[in-house]
């Protein structure tokens, strides 16, 4: 195989974006460390990437030796320093909570090289503002994939005022190299994707609790009325009605509009544990 951008990748967090983006890594050549805070969380994540590597097989997408060679270029750890011990690119996919990824990235800092690219994959928050915490800002880049992320082609790049120009062409040269086509976003918040799904998925659950239709006509009206692949409540669903509510939280704050606030509906969701596809329910019945 090619040789690649970045050899030694540590992924943080081992939740819906994280074992996602270690598996195309991993596919792609890299040696890959995975890391979540405990082992049931790592397991999960380990699991997942298993079966997709064997849903690929089965399907004929992926070789039985490619399926093989990725899951031994793939570990999981519980300890951060093993995680990232030698690696030139760390990406973080942690709850989207400022504070939290500021940590992280600190603790992660402080273990690593100089050259060590971090990549935050924040759906939304500012990358400068996590970045400015940091002893090496400019190594901060904003690696934004999609779910789910061995299926969506989208790399949203989001490049902070401080981020360093080698590390733009390194990322260039890496997204490519996992098979993404790459856009190049201004650190704004919500940058290009966000700002517009998140708005949409609000006003669609508004449209819910004022008994506009049920959930499948809402989202059947996107995806027939406007070729939309998927409607917003059912992709809610896929994002997590957690990660979408922080989301929207924060973007109604920092752009000022309310469109973005999340509505009671979804809060009184939330509460009650149903965060969509990954706890079994949420605007559907997943199980
Ligand atoms: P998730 O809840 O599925 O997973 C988060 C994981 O992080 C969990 O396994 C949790 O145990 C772990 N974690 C929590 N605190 C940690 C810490 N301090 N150190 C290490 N691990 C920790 O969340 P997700 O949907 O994967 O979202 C992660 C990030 O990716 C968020 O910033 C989110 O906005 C972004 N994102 C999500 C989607 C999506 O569709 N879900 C898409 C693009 C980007």
């Amino acid at each position: 195989m090619a040789e690649n951008t970045f050899e030694n990748v540590a992924i943080i967090g081992a939740g819906t974006m994280g074992h996602g983006i270690a598996q195309v890594c991993a596919m792609s050549g890299m040696e890959v460390r995975l890391f979540d805070l405990a082992e049931p969380a790592l397991q999960n994540g380990l699991d997942k990437v298993h079966a997709n590597l064997d849903k690929g097989v089965a399907r004929g997408k992926v070789t039985e030796s490619l399926r093989d060679e990725t899951l031994m270029r793939l570990a999981g750890t519980t300890d951060l320093q093993t995680a990232v011990d030698g690696a030139d690119l760390v990406v973080e996919a942690v709850p989207e909570i400022l504070e939290l990824k500021r940590k992280l990235f600190t603790d992660v800092e402080a273990l690593v090289d100089d050259h060590t690219v971090l990549g935050t994959n924040t759906s939304s928050l500012s990358v400068a503002k996590i970045a400015e915490v940091l002893k090496r800002p400019q190594q901060v880049v904003g690696l934004h994939f999609f779910n789910p992320v061995h299926i969506m082609k989208l790399l949203e790049v989001i490049t902070h005022p401080g981020t360093a120009p080698e590390v733009i062409e390194q990322i260039r040269a890496f997204g490519g190299e996992i098979g993404k086509e790459s856009i190049y976003v201004k650190d704004f918040p919500g940058f290009a994707t966000s700002r517009l799904g998140v708005c949409l998925g609000m006003e669609a659950i508004r449209m819910l609790e004022q008994g506009v239709a049920s959930a499948a006509d809402i989202d059947a009206a996107m995806v027939l009325g406007y070729r939309h692949p998927v409607g917003p409540l059912k992709l809610t669903d896929m994002v997590g009605l957690d990660v979408r509510m922080h989301i929207g939280e924060y973007l109604a704050a920092e752009l000022g509009n309310a469109a973005f606030e999340p509505p009671a509906l979804m809060r009184e969701l939330v509460a009650a544990g149903k965060l969509g596809k990954k706890s079994g329910s949420g605007f559907y019945d997943w199980d």
